[in-house]
Protein backbone atom coordinates (compact mmCIF):
# COMPACT_ATOMS: atom_id res chain seq x y z
CA UNK A 1 0.00 0.00 0.00
CA UNK A 2 1.21 3.72 -0.55
CA UNK A 3 -1.04 5.76 1.64
CA UNK A 4 0.47 9.16 1.73
CA UNK A 5 2.18 10.13 5.22
CA UNK A 6 -0.04 11.41 7.38
CA UNK A 7 1.11 14.46 7.80
CA UNK A 8 0.69 15.21 4.24
CA UNK A 9 -3.18 15.41 4.80
CA UNK A 10 -5.71 17.02 6.85
CA UNK A 11 -9.15 15.49 7.95
CA UNK A 12 -12.19 18.09 6.78
CA UNK A 13 -15.11 17.31 8.84
CA UNK A 14 -13.80 14.04 8.55
CA UNK A 15 -12.84 13.25 5.21
CA UNK A 16 -8.92 13.01 4.16
CA UNK A 17 -7.93 15.63 1.78
CA UNK A 18 -3.80 15.88 0.68
CA UNK A 19 -1.94 18.70 1.77
CA UNK A 20 0.21 18.52 -0.99
CA UNK A 21 0.85 21.39 -3.58
CA UNK A 22 -0.18 20.26 -7.39
CA UNK A 23 3.60 20.19 -8.47
CA UNK A 24 3.93 17.17 -5.46
CA UNK A 25 0.58 15.89 -6.83
CA UNK A 26 2.26 15.48 -9.93
CA UNK A 27 5.11 14.10 -8.74
CA UNK A 28 3.25 11.14 -6.70
CA UNK A 29 1.10 10.50 -9.87
CA UNK A 30 4.24 10.01 -11.84
CA UNK A 31 5.98 8.22 -9.52
CA UNK A 32 3.00 5.72 -9.56
CA UNK A 33 2.51 5.56 -12.79
CA UNK A 34 6.40 4.41 -13.17
CA UNK A 35 6.30 1.97 -10.48
CA UNK A 36 6.25 -1.63 -11.79
CA UNK A 37 4.67 -4.79 -10.51
CA UNK A 38 3.39 -5.75 -7.03
CA UNK A 39 1.16 -2.91 -5.57
CA UNK A 40 -1.88 -2.61 -5.73
CA UNK A 41 -3.26 0.39 -8.43
CA UNK A 42 -2.93 3.59 -6.57
CA UNK A 43 -6.58 5.36 -6.11
CA UNK A 44 -6.96 9.07 -6.84
CA UNK A 45 -9.99 10.71 -5.33
CA UNK A 46 -10.78 14.55 -5.68
CA UNK A 47 -13.58 15.31 -3.13
CA UNK A 48 -15.73 18.41 -3.49
CA UNK A 49 -17.68 20.88 -0.92
CA UNK A 50 -20.71 18.49 -2.14
CA UNK A 51 -19.00 15.43 -1.97
CA UNK A 52 -17.17 16.21 2.01
CA UNK A 53 -20.56 17.25 3.18
CA UNK A 54 -22.61 14.03 1.96
CA UNK A 55 -19.88 11.92 3.98
CA UNK A 56 -20.78 14.00 6.89
CA UNK A 57 -24.48 12.91 6.70
CA UNK A 58 -23.42 9.40 5.75
CA UNK A 59 -20.54 7.98 7.55
CA UNK A 60 -20.24 5.51 5.40
CA UNK A 61 -19.60 7.51 2.41
CA UNK A 62 -16.63 9.48 4.67
CA UNK A 63 -15.21 5.64 5.23
CA UNK A 64 -15.29 5.48 1.29
CA UNK A 65 -13.18 8.23 0.06
CA UNK A 66 -10.59 8.22 3.21
CA UNK A 67 -9.42 4.32 1.59
CA UNK A 68 -8.46 6.60 -1.34
CA UNK A 69 -4.42 7.05 -1.68
CA UNK A 70 -4.64 10.50 -2.33
CA UNK A 71 -7.67 12.94 -2.10
CA UNK A 72 -6.84 16.08 -3.71
CA UNK A 73 -8.88 19.24 -2.88
CA UNK A 74 -11.13 19.81 -6.08
CA UNK A 75 -13.44 22.83 -5.28
CA UNK A 76 -12.53 26.15 -3.49
CA UNK A 77 -15.32 25.28 -0.74
CA UNK A 78 -12.83 22.94 0.58
CA UNK A 79 -10.08 25.39 0.49
CA UNK A 80 -12.12 27.72 2.21
CA UNK A 81 -13.64 25.45 4.76
CA UNK A 82 -9.49 24.46 5.66
CA UNK A 83 -8.64 27.91 6.04
CA UNK A 84 -11.37 28.42 8.48
CA UNK A 85 -11.06 25.67 10.75
CA UNK A 86 -7.25 26.64 10.97
CA UNK A 87 -6.06 23.48 8.44
CA UNK A 88 -4.98 25.43 5.41
CA UNK A 89 -4.32 23.54 2.03
CA UNK A 90 -1.94 24.86 -0.58
CA UNK A 91 -4.08 25.09 -3.23
CA UNK A 92 -7.09 23.46 -5.20
CA UNK A 93 -6.38 20.85 -7.45
CA UNK A 94 -9.23 20.35 -9.56
CA UNK A 95 -9.24 16.71 -10.81
CA UNK A 96 -9.52 16.93 -14.68
CA UNK A 97 -6.85 19.11 -14.51
CA UNK A 98 -4.93 16.45 -12.61
CA UNK A 99 -6.12 13.91 -14.93
CA UNK A 100 -5.21 15.68 -17.70
CA UNK A 101 -1.91 16.10 -16.36
CA UNK A 102 -1.66 12.19 -16.23
CA UNK A 103 -3.16 11.57 -20.01
CA UNK A 104 -0.29 13.70 -20.86
CA UNK A 105 2.24 11.83 -19.29
CA UNK A 106 1.36 8.60 -20.39
CA UNK A 107 1.21 10.22 -24.09
CA UNK A 108 4.58 11.25 -23.31
CA UNK A 109 5.88 7.74 -22.17
CA UNK A 110 4.01 6.12 -24.58
CA UNK A 111 1.76 4.65 -21.30
CA UNK A 112 -1.64 2.68 -22.17
CA UNK A 113 -5.20 4.68 -20.83
CA UNK A 114 -8.43 3.25 -20.61
CA UNK A 115 -11.37 5.50 -20.29
CA UNK A 116 -14.56 4.42 -18.28
CA UNK A 117 -17.82 6.23 -17.80
CA UNK A 118 -20.35 8.43 -19.33
CA UNK A 119 -23.21 7.73 -21.49
CA UNK A 120 -22.53 5.33 -24.79
CA UNK A 121 -20.58 7.40 -26.89
CA UNK A 122 -18.86 9.67 -24.64
CA UNK A 123 -15.96 7.81 -23.52
CA UNK A 124 -14.75 6.99 -27.29
CA UNK A 125 -15.91 10.99 -27.84
CA UNK A 126 -13.52 12.00 -25.37
CA UNK A 127 -11.10 9.62 -26.65
CA UNK A 128 -10.88 10.74 -30.09
CA UNK A 129 -10.42 14.67 -28.59
CA UNK A 130 -7.66 13.85 -26.34
CA UNK A 131 -5.86 11.58 -29.61
CA UNK A 132 -6.07 14.82 -31.24
CA UNK A 133 -4.43 16.95 -28.48
CA UNK A 134 -1.50 14.15 -27.49
CA UNK A 135 -1.16 12.35 -31.17
CA UNK A 136 1.22 9.97 -29.14
CA UNK A 137 -1.67 8.78 -26.64
CA UNK A 138 -2.53 5.36 -26.56
CA UNK A 139 -6.14 4.77 -25.37
CA UNK A 140 -6.15 1.13 -25.33
CA UNK A 141 -10.08 0.97 -24.40
CA UNK A 142 -12.92 2.53 -23.70
CA UNK A 143 -16.61 1.58 -21.89
CA UNK A 144 -19.57 3.21 -20.87
CA UNK A 145 -20.67 3.73 -17.33
CA UNK A 146 -24.62 2.40 -17.00
CA UNK A 147 -23.81 -0.80 -16.10
CA UNK A 148 -24.75 -2.34 -12.53
CA UNK A 149 -21.55 -3.20 -10.42
CA UNK A 150 -22.71 -6.73 -9.11
CA UNK A 151 -23.36 -7.82 -12.74
CA UNK A 152 -22.12 -9.50 -15.75
CA UNK A 153 -21.55 -6.99 -17.71
CA UNK A 154 -19.28 -5.81 -14.87
CA UNK A 155 -17.30 -9.12 -15.08
CA UNK A 156 -16.90 -8.74 -18.71
CA UNK A 157 -15.91 -5.11 -17.92
CA UNK A 158 -13.07 -6.65 -15.49
CA UNK A 159 -11.92 -9.07 -18.41
CA UNK A 160 -12.03 -6.24 -21.07
CA UNK A 161 -10.02 -3.97 -18.61
CA UNK A 162 -7.47 -6.43 -17.82
CA UNK A 163 -6.77 -7.59 -21.01
CA UNK A 164 -6.19 -4.02 -22.35
CA UNK A 165 -3.79 -3.83 -19.68
CA UNK A 166 -3.87 -0.07 -19.06
CA UNK A 167 -0.97 1.51 -17.23
CA UNK A 168 -3.94 4.46 -16.32
CA UNK A 169 -7.45 3.97 -15.68
CA UNK A 170 -9.77 6.88 -15.51
CA UNK A 171 -13.10 6.26 -13.96
CA UNK A 172 -16.05 8.29 -13.90
CA UNK A 173 -19.20 7.68 -12.77
CA UNK A 174 -19.68 9.45 -10.65
CA UNK A 175 -19.70 10.27 -7.03
CA UNK A 176 -19.70 7.52 -4.70
CA UNK A 177 -20.31 4.76 -7.54
CA UNK A 178 -16.66 5.62 -9.19
CA UNK A 179 -14.77 5.53 -5.93
CA UNK A 180 -17.30 2.44 -4.88
CA UNK A 181 -16.35 0.36 -8.02
CA UNK A 182 -12.71 1.69 -7.81
CA UNK A 183 -12.38 0.10 -4.07
CA UNK A 184 -14.40 -2.96 -4.91
CA UNK A 185 -12.48 -3.85 -8.07
CA UNK A 186 -8.91 -2.48 -7.96
CA UNK A 187 -7.47 -5.95 -6.31
CA UNK A 188 -8.54 -7.80 -9.91
CA UNK A 189 -7.25 -5.13 -12.00
CA UNK A 190 -3.20 -5.32 -10.53
CA UNK A 191 -1.90 -4.74 -13.37
CA UNK A 192 -3.41 -1.00 -13.77
CA UNK A 193 -0.88 1.40 -11.60
CA UNK A 194 -3.44 4.68 -11.28
CA UNK A 195 -7.25 4.49 -10.72
CA UNK A 196 -8.57 7.98 -11.18
CA UNK A 197 -12.34 9.27 -9.89
CA UNK A 198 -12.91 12.75 -12.30
CA UNK A 199 -16.67 12.88 -12.13
CA UNK A 200 -18.16 14.48 -15.27
CA UNK A 201 -14.38 14.96 -16.97
CA UNK A 202 -15.21 12.69 -19.29
CA UNK A 203 -18.21 14.71 -21.17
CA UNK A 204 -15.79 17.86 -21.04
CA UNK A 205 -12.99 16.21 -22.43
CA UNK A 206 -15.41 14.80 -25.56
CA UNK A 207 -16.99 18.36 -26.14
CA UNK A 208 -20.52 17.56 -24.57
CA UNK A 209 -20.44 19.91 -21.98
CA UNK A 210 -18.00 23.31 -21.68
CA UNK A 211 -16.02 23.59 -18.70
CA UNK A 212 -16.00 27.45 -17.39
CA UNK A 213 -13.96 30.25 -18.89
CA UNK A 214 -10.10 30.41 -17.73
CA UNK A 215 -11.02 33.83 -16.28
CA UNK A 216 -14.00 32.44 -14.25
CA UNK A 217 -12.11 29.71 -12.96
CA UNK A 218 -9.93 32.20 -11.93
CA UNK A 219 -12.85 34.24 -10.19
CA UNK A 220 -13.21 30.80 -8.17
CA UNK A 221 -16.42 30.82 -9.31
CA UNK A 222 -16.30 27.54 -11.85
CA UNK A 223 -19.21 26.30 -9.67
CA UNK A 224 -22.06 28.79 -10.43
CA UNK A 225 -21.01 28.28 -13.99
CA UNK A 226 -21.90 25.06 -14.03
CA UNK A 227 -25.16 25.19 -11.76
CA UNK A 228 -26.20 28.27 -14.32
CA UNK A 229 -25.24 26.16 -17.28
CA UNK A 230 -26.65 22.56 -15.78
CA UNK A 231 -30.10 24.13 -13.47
CA UNK A 232 -30.46 20.07 -12.97
CA UNK A 233 -27.34 20.46 -10.70
CA UNK A 234 -29.37 23.14 -8.73
CA UNK A 235 -30.54 20.31 -6.25
CA UNK A 236 -27.22 19.00 -5.76
CA UNK A 237 -26.10 22.56 -5.02
CA UNK A 238 -27.95 22.62 -1.94
CA UNK A 239 -25.31 21.35 -0.31
CA UNK A 240 -23.08 24.26 -0.81
CA UNK A 241 -24.77 26.71 2.02
CA UNK A 242 -25.36 23.69 4.44
CA UNK A 243 -21.54 22.80 4.18
CA UNK A 244 -20.95 26.59 4.97
CA UNK A 245 -23.12 26.34 7.87
CA UNK A 246 -21.62 23.36 8.91
CA UNK A 247 -18.09 24.58 8.61
CA UNK A 248 -19.09 28.06 10.50
CA UNK A 249 -20.51 26.19 13.42
CA UNK A 250 -17.33 23.74 13.68
CA UNK A 251 -15.15 27.07 13.40
CA UNK A 252 -17.16 28.61 16.35
CA UNK A 253 -16.96 25.35 17.96
CA UNK A 254 -12.98 24.95 17.97
CA UNK A 255 -12.91 28.83 18.94
CA UNK A 256 -14.45 27.91 21.80
CA UNK A 257 -12.19 25.04 23.00
CA UNK A 258 -9.48 27.06 22.28
CA UNK A 259 -10.45 29.87 24.91
CA UNK A 260 -11.76 27.28 27.59
CA UNK A 261 -8.36 25.77 27.09
CA UNK A 262 -7.01 29.33 27.89
CA UNK A 263 -9.09 29.85 31.07
N1 LIG B 1 -22.34 8.41 -14.90
C1 LIG B 1 -22.09 7.13 -15.32
N2 LIG B 1 -22.81 6.12 -14.77
C2 LIG B 1 -23.76 6.33 -13.82
C3 LIG B 1 -23.99 7.65 -13.38
C4 LIG B 1 -23.25 8.68 -13.93
O1 LIG B 1 -21.24 6.91 -16.16
O2 LIG B 1 -24.37 5.36 -13.39
C5 LIG B 1 -21.55 9.49 -15.48
C6 LIG B 1 -22.37 10.64 -16.04
O3 LIG B 1 -22.78 10.31 -17.35
C7 LIG B 1 -21.36 11.76 -15.98
C8 LIG B 1 -20.49 11.39 -14.76
O4 LIG B 1 -20.77 10.05 -14.47
O5 LIG B 1 -20.56 11.70 -17.13
C9 LIG B 1 -20.82 12.16 -13.50
O6 LIG B 1 -20.79 13.47 -13.74
P1 LIG B 1 -21.11 14.55 -12.63
O7 LIG B 1 -21.24 15.80 -13.39
O8 LIG B 1 -22.21 14.10 -11.75
O9 LIG B 1 -19.79 14.50 -11.77
P2 LIG B 1 -19.06 15.66 -11.02
O10 LIG B 1 -18.11 16.22 -12.01
O11 LIG B 1 -20.08 16.60 -10.50
O12 LIG B 1 -18.38 14.88 -9.94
Amino acid sequence: MHKLHPNNRIYLHGVAISTLDRAAVEDFIVERLTKEGGDLPCSVFTPNAEMVFRAVQDPRLAELLNQGDLNTPDGVGVIWAARRLGTPLPERIAGIDLGEYAIAHCAANRYRVFLLGGACGVAEGAADKLRKKYPDLCVCGTHHGYFAHDSEENENLIKMISQAAPDLLIVCLGFPRQESWIMANRYRLTSVRVMMALGGSLDVWAGQVRRAPTAIQHLRLEWLWRILREPSRLPRAAALPRFIALTLRAERAKKRKFKAKLS
